[in-house]
């Protein structure tokens, strides 16, 4: 082997190690909790840094734990984001300890209390599905565009110039969304779905939302909660409810049996993208695709 292979082969190793330290990486990283989350992060920073979510697409954030990978992950990031209001349930006091690191950015810390809505009065009672009102994740996004700046000012021109792109796409996607319900609205239908996470949805673009299950998963859906949900469906001669795709659909089949043997078809739509988005490559793979392949769902299924 020549002197000059040999010197290419060592250098090149030498860079190999050199890079997977995080001090000398290519690129800052920034590590984010959900896969939502990831989508906007990356649509703010483009290529000025690599944005890694700890959950893959189809994972529940209510039941995530935090795997040794993750923790390393969180610990050498130059930048970690979350989501907040108790959406990583069982991430909060990992968020805790690392709440002393000056670049931990909470998404949704900026939100004004009045626009939050709640099951009770705890404060893990707050419903976190923001997202799910375009204009509130509109909110999120811009603070964490302005934070990511505060934390690194050489990024000012690019996060700036993308975010306001960022912020006419939501826009846009907003009013689509509000036309598409406002047409569905004259069908006196509801939104029946496996758990709480469309209450967002509803107030901001007017449609009754009901779900089987509370805000968090962590909750069982009770007897008393299935007879009831059963009586309004017959009642209100609603056409479909909706399965989730981070969510077994058991729950939700046992409405769709019960309706049946009181004599009312109905369909069991979906699934629904809500906690997560779809495959990267689909057409729910990002947050903007994701409210229009859902509010095509819930269109479709619940016009006629
Ligand atoms: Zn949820």
């Amino acid at each position: 082997m020549s002197r000059l292979l040999i010197f290419l082969l060592c250098t090149s190793l030498f860079l190999a190690c050199k890079f997977e330290n995080p001090e000398e990486r290519l690129k800052p990283q920034i590590v984010v909790t959900t896969s939502i989350l990831a989508d906007g992060i990356r649509n703010l920073v483009g290529d000025a840094a690599d944005v890694v979510a700890l959950m893959p697409a189809g994972v529940d954030p209510h039941l995530y734990k935090a795997s040794a990978r993750d923790l390393d992950l969180l610990l050498e990031a130059d930048i970690v984001l979350y989501h907040g209001l108790f959406l990583e349930g069982k991430m909060t006091e990992i968020f805790e300890k690392l709440s002393l690191r000056k670049d931990l950015i909470n998404v949704s810390e900026n939100i004004p209390t009045e626009l939050l809505l709640r099951s009770g009065p705890e404060a893990h009672s707050v419903d976190p599905h923001i997202w799910f009102d375009v204009k509130l994740w509109s909110m999120a996004m811009d603070h964490a565009a302005a934070e990511l700046i505060l934390i690194n000012p050489t990024w000012e021109t690019i996060i700036s110039a993308n975010s306001k792109s960022y912020q006419a796409q939501l826009a846009e996607l907003d009013q689509a969304t509000k036309l598409k319900i406002t047409e569905l609205s004259k069908s006196n239908q509801a939104l029946i779905t496996a758990h709480d996470a469309f209450a967002y949805f509803g107030k901001a673009y007017g449609i009754e939302v009901l779900g089987l299950q509370g805000l968090s998963t962590l909750s069982e859906p009770g007897l008393r909660d299935l007879t009831g949900l059963i009586k309004f469906i017959v009642q209100r001669d609603i056409k479909a409810v909706f399965a989730e795709q981070t969510i077994s659909p058991k729950a939700i089949q046992a409405v769709v049996a019960g309706c049946e043997s009181q004599n009312h078809q109905i369909k069991l739509a979906g699934p629904l993208y809500t906690d997560s988005l779809g495959d990267p490559e689909g057409e729910a793979g990002t947050y903007i695709g994701m409210v229009h392949t859902n509010v095509s769902v819930i269109f479709q299924s619940l016009i006629q």
